[in-house]
């Protein structure tokens, strides 16, 4: 059978590596557009989320390419991603089209349903090839977010716009060809030697941006418009707070296992928010605290249209911008929003970090100037 899978940043990687290693042909959505999006927006409800309409245009555009079926996570908790994957099935049962899905359901919601939909996908493969599969699957999620996280920080410096991007996809498409972990290893070696060749600018004056909120759009560049790329253009390092391998590790493996998870972390979102409020609201909050206590220049929040726990996050970010006294932009996009608007208000938000980091570097002098009680959050 041809499986294919949501699109979301470079999971298609570690995805492929794992449906081709438990004996499927991996059927890897072509890159989101504007085109999988109006595909999906024709047939999703209007007010679903934007994930799920992106992912519905990759299920389309997957199935014109071979595909027979798809691998989707369930999820748990207050938020909509526990429905997804029935109400992905039901919108391409009412449109004809006929794909399996396969969803794999948390071990949270019982370990039982976990193993036995488990021991369905791997039945075509041995212990011995299902543990080699994981263990590959897992070094390249995690290699994918290493290049990445060094990419965020060679851009902000880079000479010639486009380097660190060329570098990145490059390494990455050694990390995909990969069929061993000695290779992964190898390919994550020559990426790092090759960011650290790439011409600097070592005098530019940089910001540190922390990058929060809803994961789908965090991870996928075309649903955030670029914006890392963008952002490191502009001269900022971005600290994305969300990365694939650490939400598998803590929402899944210690999940699983009832391990507390973030534990100091999110004793930083206490004063704002006690509970869990699905998704990565609570996070949200907390990074939020976290980067300001680290000394972070401003704050970038992302959410799609009507994310429930993104809202909850962004009713609460005023007060935690106010009290550890950093600038916050909340982004909220859907199928209308457009990207030369989304760059706008990037580059009037880094201005912006610019004049407020100069204007406390002059305070600390002794200039007088504004005070850095003015500043307030940026919806
Ligand atoms: S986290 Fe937000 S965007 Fe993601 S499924 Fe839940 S409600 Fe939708």
């Amino acid at each position: 059978m041809k499986i294919t899978f949501p699109h979301m940043g470079t999971a298609y990687i570690p995805f492929r590596a794992l449906i081709q290693g438990v004996g499927y042909h991996a059927v890897v959505p072509p890159r989101c557009t504007q085109k999988t999006l109006a595909l999906g927006t024709r047939h999703a409800p209007e007010s679903a989320c934007l994930p799920l309409k992106i992912n519905i245009g990759n299920y389309l555009e997957a199935q014109q390419q071979g595909a027979e079926g798809i691998l989707m996570a369930g999820g748990i908790g207050p938020c909509r991603f526990g429905f997804y994957g029935t109400v992905q099935k039901e919108i391409l049962q009412d449109i004809g089209i006929a794909l399996e899905m396969l969803i794999i359901e948390p071990p949270q919601q019982g370990w039982s349903a976990f193993i036995n939909q488990l021991s369905y996908l791997t039945r075509k493969v041995t212990k011995g090839e299902i543990a080699q599969t994981l263990a590959l699957t897992w070094a390249k999620f995690t290699a994918c977010d290493r290049l990445e996280k060094e990419s965020l920080k060679t851009r902000a410096y880079e000479a010639t716009l486009g380097d660190t991007s060329r570098v990145l996809h490059h390494s990455l498409e050694l990390v995909d060809q990969a069929s061993s972990l000695q290779m992964v290893r190898q390919a994550v070696r020559t990426g790092l030697t090759s960011f650290k060749a790439v011409a600097k600018d070592l005098d530019r004056e940089v910001l540190t941006v922390g990058v929060v909120g809803e994961i789908y759009t965090l991870l996928e560049p075309f649903a955030n418009f670029y914006l890392e790329e963008r952002l490191g253009e502009l001269g900022v390092i971005v600290q994305r707070q969300v990365w694939f391998s650490e939400w598998i590790l803590h929402h899944i493996v210690l999940s699983a296992f009832k391990k507390r998870r973030n534990g100091n972390l999110l004793r930083l979102a206490k004063p704002y928010l006690t509970h869990f409020v699905g998704g990565h609201g609570l996070e949200t909050v907390a990074h939020t605290a976290a980067m300001a206590k680290t000394g972070a220049d401003g704050i970038i929040h992302i959410l799609p249209f009507t994310c429930m726990p993104e809202i909850v996050a962004q009713s609460i970010l005023p007060e935690v911008s106010r009290d550890y006294q950093i600038p916050v932009l909340t982004l909220v996009v859907d199928e209308h929003s457009a990207e030369a608007g989304i760059h706008t208000r990037l580059e009037a938000f880094v201005d912006l970090l610019h004049n407020h980091k100069r204007a406390f570097q002059k305070a600390s002098k002794g200039v007088e100037t504004f005070g850095k009680k003015e500043m307030y959050p940026i919806a």
